[in-house]
């Protein structure tokens, strides 16, 4: 039996696995034994991960809208269509009456031809991923802090830590391999502090559990620091010699005591005090957080506020310390290397200041005018100002917030191409649909959430007559009137190495079993594990005061409750391919509401019981899950499942700074069904 050596496609841990291919068709996954993170073990989705690929559902043949249905065309006809109509509305409306959602599901090479085709074919700066939707917070808040959005140690490193403070993370279902690395440095003695409303199997395990109220992080985050100051647990040689913007801080978290915050948050005082001297007095302590941080009005000023902790107790560049965002899809971190975004071309560079150098590389004009952000677009789209869009592995339909706006944006469209592996809610609406290879089929690279770049292999052929989405938009961009003679995805990464300094040294032949770690400026680089050791890239990292906002919506007599919405263990996103793998979905085959017991009781809720659960934007019908691990006053719902959108809950309040939406604040009411 041949054994391909890949990447998993399911979580930014980015292990290393095996598809095991007999007779031209994937039949298994097994760890790799070489890779540096995963050393030889994968979660449960990791050992699945091959069995979606031959899924009789998979998209075979391109297709076109005739009337009420999608007819199968010619790869010729479909993208000759898809050109036309892209041009069409271009030199009727504007460039910028285009769009481009890229995916961060796909690999770098797809990410950068993407946002090339965007910027150098159809002329705008409109392009944007799912980034936006999980993880913008940390690019914006980071790179202000530190002067790069990325995780600054490698994830094993978290094994030497003597703290962990874990925040917003529901790490051992999400991100499994992360998870152990956390209980290893906990079996050596570190001291866990997990901050999180839900009781997740992690707090269970934990020293110290705080619940906050969902909404109110920086407030109790700032407790922590102003325990710290008072009890002189700062690094002040740290914060002297690579630092600014300390004093600011020290004011701001002056009256943000743990009672004041005890208040807001609900969380006990004395458990404050106790989570601050954890931190602060520890020899090497890390902050690992996820999308319960970033997914809120307050997204950037509460990764501001986790930077600003890390910062005061000078616990970063070193083995152990650090900040660890947590990545939800396999490649969020390479889309945004890759530029996928509306303001930066790849390596972070800002299209206010490198547009003549790519201007340069790829002999072209390109636009100036700054683009939108995904959920920007969309409101154009329902407006009638943006008219055309192209979206690549992505199903807005089930993971942007408020779907019902959202389906009324891609209905009011004029022309919208889907290219994706499987059929979707988003594919259902579009005029053209291309096939795509998945990751099994095609060659490629990732970049884990630990900045690991790692290749994944082609294994098999891909069904009917679907192609790699590289070689889809290099056609693409041919018919745009831009050269793209790309013989492979090797090629393509010469290219993004000889443009993106983080990636200068990234070639195929070095990739090997392990990857690199960027920074990799050159050829004979080694790759970087701890970011910001010697200094930051900006000279000193910026302190900057955050003060707590309330969310954007309260509970009230009408909407008694506070929706939460997240992930399960056996799934991933909108369930595209963990819901056509068997076993996963055999586990988890149904979406459920889960709900307090006090709750449930007043509400006459029994466990398994038909429910409604309604918010200002709709309502669907679940089963009830009576659980003591969800707070007394909230209610959460996975976002997984067709038969019970939750994003058809969510509201599309947005962080002012990076444009996320508030997923982890609805107000919300249920009811027996
Ligand atoms: Fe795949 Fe993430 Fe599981 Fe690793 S932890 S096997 S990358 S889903």
């Amino acid at each position: 039996m041949e054994k391909v050596h890949t990447t998993c496609i399911y979580c930014g841990c980015g292990c290393g696995l095996l598809l095991h291919v007999e007779d031209g068709r994937v039949v298994g996954a097994s760890p790799s034994p070489l890779h540096p993170m995963s050393l030889g073990r994968l979660c449960i989705k990791g050992w699945l991960a091959g069995e979606f690929v031959d899924h009789p559902d998979r998209l075979r043949y391109p297709l076109i809208r005739r009337g009420d249905r999608l007819s199968r065309v010619t790869w010729e006809e479909a993208l000759s269509l898809t050109a036309a109509s892209l041009r069409a509305i271009a030199q009727e409306l504007g460039p910028n009456s285009l769009g481009v959602l890229t995916s961060a599901k796909g690999t770098n090479e797809e990410n950068y031809l993407l946002m090339k085709l965007a910027r150098a074919g159809l002329k705008t700066n409109n392009v944007d991923h799912v980034a936006r939707l999980c993880h913008a917070p940390t690019v914006a808040g980071l790179s202000y802090a530190f002067g790069s959005g990325a995780m600054t140690n490698p994830i094993a490193s978290l094994a030497q830590a003597t703290a962990i403070l874990v925040v917003g993370s529901n790490t051992t279902e999400q991100h499994p391999l992360v998870a152990s690395y956390i209980l290893e440095a906990r079996g050596k003695g570190a001291r866990l502090v997990v901050a999180d409303p839900r009781k997740t199997q992690l707090a269970g395990l934990a020293d110290l559990r705080l619940a906050p109220r969902p909404g109110t992080d920086i407030a109790w985050i700032n407790a922590l620091l102003n325990v710290i100051i008072q009890e002189n647990l700062i690094d002040q040689e740290f914060i002297d010699a690579r630092t600014e913007g300390f004093d600011a801080v020290r004011q701001t978290v002056l009256g943000s005591t743990p009672e004041a915050a005890e208040r807001i948050s609900g969380i006990p005082a004395h458990d404050l005090a106790e989570a601050a001297r954890i931190f602060g007095s520890a020899e090497r302590a890390a902050v690992v957080y996820a999308a319960g941080i970033t997914q809120h009005t307050t997204g950037t000023d509460n990764v501001q506020a986790l930077a600003n902790l890390v910062l005061a107790t000078g616990n970063i560049g070193r083995e152990g310390t650090g900040l660890y965002p947590l990545r939800e899809h396999q490649n969020v971190q390479g889309a945004c290397d890759m530029g996928a975004l509306p303001d930066l071309y790849c390596g972070y560079q800002k299209v206010a200041q490198a547009r003549q150098k790519f201007e340069q590389a790829w002999q072209t004009k390109l636009p100036d005018e700054p683009g939108l952000t995904a959920l920007e677009m969309l409101a154009l789209a329902e407006d009638g100002r943006l008219k055309g869009l192209f979206i690549v592995g992505e199903n807005p339909m089930m993971s942007y917030p408020d779907s019902s706006q959202i389906k009324k944006a891609l209905e009011a469209l004029e022309f919208l191409v889907v290219c994706d592996i499987f059929p979707t809610e988003t594919s259902e609406l579009a005029d053209v649909v291309l096939p795509a290879a998945s990751f099994a089929e095609k060659e490629g690279t990732f970049t884990s959430t630990e900045r690991r770049i790692q290749r994944i292999r082609r294994a098999v052929k891909a069904p009917g007559e679907a192609r790699a989405e590289w070689e889809i938009i290099s056609d693409l961009l041919h018919r745009m009137g831009v050269p793209a003679d790309y013989a492979s995805a090797a090629e393509i990464m010469e290219e993004i190495a000889s443009l993106t300094p983080q990636y200068g040294g990234v070639h195929y032949d070095r990739l090997g079993a392990c990857g690199l770690q960027w920074p990799c400026p050159s050829r004979d680089h080694p790759g970087t594990g701890i970011l910001h050791a010697e200094k930051f890239s900006i000279g000193r990292a910026r302190f900057r005061a955050v003060e707590h906002r309330e969310p954007v919506e309260a509970a009230d007599d009408e909407y008694p409750l506070i929706l939460t919405t997240g992930r399960s263990l056996y799934h991933s996103h909108t369930g595209t391919m963990t819901r056509r793998t068997s076993l996963l979905d055999r586990e988890v085959p149904l979406p459920a509401v889960e709900i307090n017991p006090e709750d449930a009781r007043l509400l006459g809720i029994r466990n398994g019981q038909p429910v409604m659960v309604e918010t200002r934007r709709g309502s669907i019908s679940l089963e009830a899950r009576v659980t003591e691990d969800t707070p007394k006053g909230s209610i959460f719902v996975p976002f997984h499942f067709s038969e019970a959108p939750a994003n058809v809950l969510t509201s599309q309040a947005l962080d002012p700074v990076s444009k996320i939406p508030e997923f982890k604040v609805s107000a919300a009411r249920i009811r027996r069904s």
